[in-house]
């Protein structure tokens, strides 16, 4: 074919996280017996007083665009949400809907970074942050966080990273994948050394915000009144309600930079599902107390992945206080040699536990932590079980 694909997209990785779902898939299809903890999805289904709210939504005839920031209606029940849960007044002009967080993402990278900006992520970052971030032609600027550290990053550490052409720094917390919550005392000293340098903005990934196993109430950056300007809060539906599919994520920030999110948008998508954002303001107008049925499961898997995975020699793991991830450094396997096969590397090593053990992993290297992998426990008990003890088999 004489037709060239552009150098952007040439340069672009595939989402690693949904590379390796779509080879589970594949393998499942071709009748492999692959137990999947690679995506981060909640298994649970949509709640059906949600479902309710999409079904009426169809029958009461919501099908011509919406406003390009979402409705009205749907940006006050976020407003309340951030009242409600976070004590963060925003107007519903702050609020731009998306075609789910990562969507607000991308427009918030594009809206503000210019080719060479440079953007700080805390390792292990989600995946897509340094991706996006490239594609606009801004740089990532790596910190490696040590798991001795709950693989937080320091106000020492982020002082050091920072030069005169950072822009920003993206973060999520509860973390994808390690599991870690920065504490409002951790929030404040990283605040601290960014209120030295007034230009860059911090994004604030709080998408797992109601998946909190350490008993402290969530707490967001956006909180300290003296950044509330330059933090921007980006949150979705899609964990918390079991609503992945549905893809509504939002931001919230300063009016300005609101209107630049809007304005990309309307270039790109037009705005998010109609039918998706009705559901979304019944799911948020909803007390939290709703889906704690969901993450009282997450909890229970979550103790008993850790107690499983302590059983095999050579996975050090944090103790992940959120999300439904857990992030094992297996750098001790690096360089032997199991069942014919050496493993190099954390992908080498997922692959291997794919090939040999049939579950599916992500490697840390796609999350910026090459000596790790990413186990989703957004599975069923047996399933997670299963996948441990055949885990536990082929290493032994
Ligand atoms: N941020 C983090 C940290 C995530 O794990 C995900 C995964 N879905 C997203 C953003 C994107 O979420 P959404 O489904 O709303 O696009
Ligand atoms: N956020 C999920 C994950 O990390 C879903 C996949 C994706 O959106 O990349 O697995």
């Amino acid at each position: 074919m004489s037709i060239k694909l552009s150098d952007r997209i040439n340069k672009l990785q595939p989402s690693a996280t949904l590379a390796m779902a779509a080879k589970a898939r594949e393998l499942k299809a071709q009748g492999e017996d692959i137990i999947s903890l690679s995506l981060g999805e909640p298994d649970f289904n949509t709640p059906d007083f949600i479902k309710d709210s999409a079904i009426q939504a169809i029958k009461d005839n919501y099908h011509a665009y919406s406003p390009v920031d979402g409705y009205v209606e749907l940006k006050e029940a976020i407003a309340k949400k951030l009242k409600r849960d976070n004590n963060l007044d925003y107007s519903p002009a702050q609020i731009v809907v998306s075609t789910g967080a990562k969507q607000a993402l991308s427009n918030i990278v594009w809206s503000l970074l210019n080719p060479g900006d440079e953007v700080i992520l805390p390792c292990p970052y989600w995946v897509s942050y340094s991706d996006i971030a490239k594609l606009a032609e801004a740089v990532p600027v790596e910190v490696q966080t040590s798991i001795e550290n709950d693989f937080k990053m320091t106000a020492t550490q982020l002082e050091a990273a920072i030069t005169p052409k950072t822009k920003m720094l993206i973060y999520s917390s509860p973390c994808n994948p390690s599991g870690s919550i920065y504490s409002k005392e951790e929030l404040k000293a990283l605040a601290e050394v960014l209120k030295k340098y007034p230009e860059i903005v911090v994004v604030s990934d709080e998408i797992y915000e109601h998946i909190n196993y350490s008993g402290n109430p969530h707490f967001s950056m956006a909180q300290f009144e003296d950044m509330y300007e330059r933090v921007i809060v980006v949150n979705g539906v899609s964990k918390a309600f079991s609503m992945t599919g549905w893809r509504i994520g939002y931001m919230a920030a300063s009016e300005e930079i609101a209107k630049a999110c809007t304005k990309n948008q309307g270039q790109v998508t037009s705005g998010a599902n109609v039918i998706a954002q009705q559901a979304a303001i019944t799911a948020l107008e909803e007390p939290v107390s709703k889906i704690q049925y969901m993450i009282k499961e997450f909890a229970e898997r979550r103790e008993l992945i850790i107690n499983l995975l302590s059983e095999i020699k050579g996975f050090e793991c944090n103790q992940p206080e959120g999300a439904f991830y857990i992030f094992p450094n297996i750098s001790y396997y690096f360089g032997k040699t199991i069942k014919g096969k050496t493993i190099k590397n954390a992908s080498d090593f997922a692959m291997f536990l794919l090939s040999e053990a049939k579950v599916a992993t992500v490697t840390g290297d796609a999350f910026g932590s090459p000596n790790c992998i990413r186990f989703s426990y957004a599975a069923s008990q047996e399933e997670i079980k299963e996948a441990v003890k055949r885990i536990k088999n082929i290493l032994s």
